[in-house]
């Protein structure tokens, strides 16, 4: 959301380009000294300034806009405190508590203002800085409009992930005509833990990140689980190219169709996810479509049938109604269009409808032919053997970055 204080500062911002355009060293004794900027991953940036002049200095400034997809170009304006002298030398921090982190590789552009007694200017020209995680020494791969950096693994094991990144990306332009438009910039952790230290505000169980206003992606796989993260990189990845797809001024989507087209984006459905799905059809305990459009549970464990079911609504409106269709819905939700409205105008049902008619499928007698090939004792036991290795390994995907905002 842009903030007021943000597009007034962006406003003063803009003033004082246009003021002074090509004001980078005033003519007369007010001069710049250095400029720099120190990355601390994941806390802090730290910005620098000295500057003198042969009056008092007064006022300096430090703007900075974030590289991220919005609707307007934010700039953030810093009044610098310091003491009126002719020589200064000033830093200021940007801790990132206080703006809830940046992802790896996410890049800002900043500059300086400065003012002395006379009235003269310096404004500097603006600076690129990348905020990197130089905590590992990264390798990084190059395919299309994908990149993976890794610090772990030989060349082979990223060239797997790459190769599962491009079969989701075709896999996913083929359910539902969803393409990448834009760069990404997948950065591949050694384990969960190591993705976790990367965060600021870390989730125990959090397994990957889709940074989609960023256009970067985050994952914790280890070199031995490799299987495991070929699903997470093709779960994020759709998060990621949705996101690019549908972003609007007025709406999101609703939490079945983002997380049901990532679900759908892995492949067939894990039997842990499986199993929690035909319970919920074999107990009539189906959660509703209206509220599986909220978001789920913060509990892994609660939120796992939402996914489960959320797969099969996508698996049902996409098997039955196609690809055309879908691609056409994920278009209206582009306009900003209301969950029923988008429904309505693509389906010809609402929610209700949706519920009713997903229901019918799901229960229909020629559904569960997998369900009869394997006893229930048996689903039962691979369900809390497939939980407990998951949990274990802390391995549930989630997806903070979309329901916060990042
Ligand atoms: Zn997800």
């Amino acid at each position: 959301m842009i903030k007021k204080a943000s597009l007034l500062a962006l406003v003063i911002c803009l003033l004082l380009t246009v003021l002074s355009p090509s004001l980078v060293q005033a003519q007369t004794g007010l001069t710049l000294l250095s400029s720099s900027a120190q990355v601390e991953f994941p806390s802090r940036l730290i910005f620098n300034l000295s500057a003198e002049s042969d009056v008092n200095i007064t006022d300096i400034r430090l703007c900075y806009t974030v590289d991220r997809v919005s609707f307007a170009q934010v700039t953030s304006e810093v009044y610098i405190e310091f003491m009126p002298t002719t020589t200064v030398d000033v830093s200021w921090t940007l801790e990132m508590v206080r703006i809830g982190g940046l992802p790896p590789g996410s890049s800002m552009e900043y500059w300086w203002t400065v003012e002395d007694a006379k009235g003269e200017k310096i404004e500097t020209i603006p600076a690129q800085l990348q905020f990197n995680d130089t905590r590992y020494s990264w390798d990084s791969l190059t395919e299309g409009k994908v990149t993976i950096y890794w610090y772990e693994g030989g060349e082979s094991f990223a060239q797997e992930l790459m190769a599962a990144a491009q079969q989701a990306l075709t896999k996913l332009g083929q359910d539902t005509g969803a393409e990448l438009e834009k760069p990404v910039k997948l950065y591949i952790y050694a384990d969960a833990q190591d993705l976790q230290g990367a965060m600021i505000y870390p989730q125990e169980w959090t397994g990957g990140v889709a940074f989609t206003r960023y256009g970067i992606i985050a994952i914790g796989i280890a070199p031995d689980n490799l299987s495991w993260g070929k699903r997470a990189i093709a779960h994020e990845l759709a998060h990621l190219v949705i996101h690019q797809m549908t972003l609007n001024l007025y709406s999101g989507l609703p939490t079945w169709l983002d997380e049901g087209l990532a679900m759908y984006a892995e492949g067939p459905l894990v039997p842990l996810y499986k199993a929690y799905l035909d319970k919920a059809i074999a107990e009539n305990s189906l959660i509703s479509v209206r509220s599986l459009s909220s978001p789920f549970s913060a509990y892994a464990e609660e939120s796992l049938p939402s996914y489960a079911q959320s797969y099969s609504l996508v698996e049902f409106l996409i098997g039955s109604y196609g690809q055309d269709k879908m691609l056409e819905l994920l278009l209206t939700f582009e306009q900003g269009s209301s969950y029923d409205e988008a429904l309505e105008k693509v389906y010809g049902f609402d929610m209700d409808g949706l519920d009713a008619l997903w229901r019918d499928y799901v229960t229909m007698p020629t559904q569960p032919v997998e369900k009869e090939l394997m006893p229930p004792a048996l689903i039962g036991v691979l369900s809390a053997l497939a939980t407990v290795l998951l949990l274990w390994l802390g391995l549930v995907i989630e997806d903070w970055a979309w329901r916060r905002g990042w």
